[in-house]
């Protein structure tokens, strides 16, 4: 299957559901963005921050950037004009940072909330708890350059079905509860950034909004 192909196939998968692709295209060359780019597919998630900036000047300038993987403050700054989504906030100094970064340029940034749902030490993440501080947190609330639209997670790298469903169910249960509860005017409830290759068709049955899909669409890295 062509890079074409495989957009067309999750633009169909997609239809009529809440939820959108994220082409990921990280180590992949520019050539092969420009094909999903044509094929239709305007959201690619990128890793590294170099990788991403190098790219995004390469490319159309409509086309939606978002950081999925794990931020460094020192790196927020490169980022800062154009990101469209960070997936992956995991501490109230980055998101402070973030801000800070956004009033630079006069943006509101989005962001989501990385929560660690893996039985892996390998993953990075808030606890539910430790979100839950963070998004009641006044230090949070004050942030005006930043919005917090909603939670990423990923699941543990395993055969076991019912894992992963039990782990995407847990996020979903938890993102139903914060929409419930009072949260500062900076926060919406709204994505929830679940599913990859090998996982999107659970993440989606789990009510996944934004699933995030590499390899199945480019190939192995
Ligand atoms: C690489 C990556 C993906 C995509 O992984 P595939 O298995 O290739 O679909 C999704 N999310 C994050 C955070 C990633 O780093």
């Amino acid at each position: 299957m062509s890079i074409t192909q495989n957009i067309q196939y999750f633009n169909q998968l997609l239809e009529n559901t809440p939820c959108r692709l994220i082409a990921v295209t990280k180590t992949k060359p520019v050539a092969m963005l420009q094909e999903a780019y044509e094929a239709g597919c305007k959201q690619f998630g990128e890793n590294r921050v170099q990788e991403m900036m190098e790219k995004y000047e390469q490319l159309p300038g409509d086309i939606d950037w978002h950081l999925i993987g794990h931020l460094q403050t020192n790196k927020v700054k490169y980022i800062a004009p154009f990101v469209r989504l960070i997936h992956s906030i995991d501490s109230l100094k980055l998101l402070q940072e973030v801000n800070k970064q956004g009033a630079k340029y006069n943006r509101v940034i989005e962001c989501l909330l990385q929560i660690y749902i893996a039985q892996e030490e390998t993953k990075f993440g808030l606890s539910f708890e430790e979100a839950e501080a963070l998004l009641q947190s006044p230090e949070a609330a004050q942030l005006a350059n930043i919005r917090i639209v909603g939670l990423m997670g990923m699941a543990t790298l395993t055969d076991s079905r019912e894992q992963i469903r039990r782990e995407f169910r847990g996020l979903k249960q938890f993102f139903e509860q914060l929409k419930t509860k009072t949260l500062p005017a900076n926060t919406e409830m709204k994505e929830l950034s679940m599913g990859m290759s090998g996982d999107y068709q659970l993440a989606l049955q789990e009510g996944s909004t934004l699933i995030r899909v590499g390899s199945s669409i480019f190939g192995t890295r």
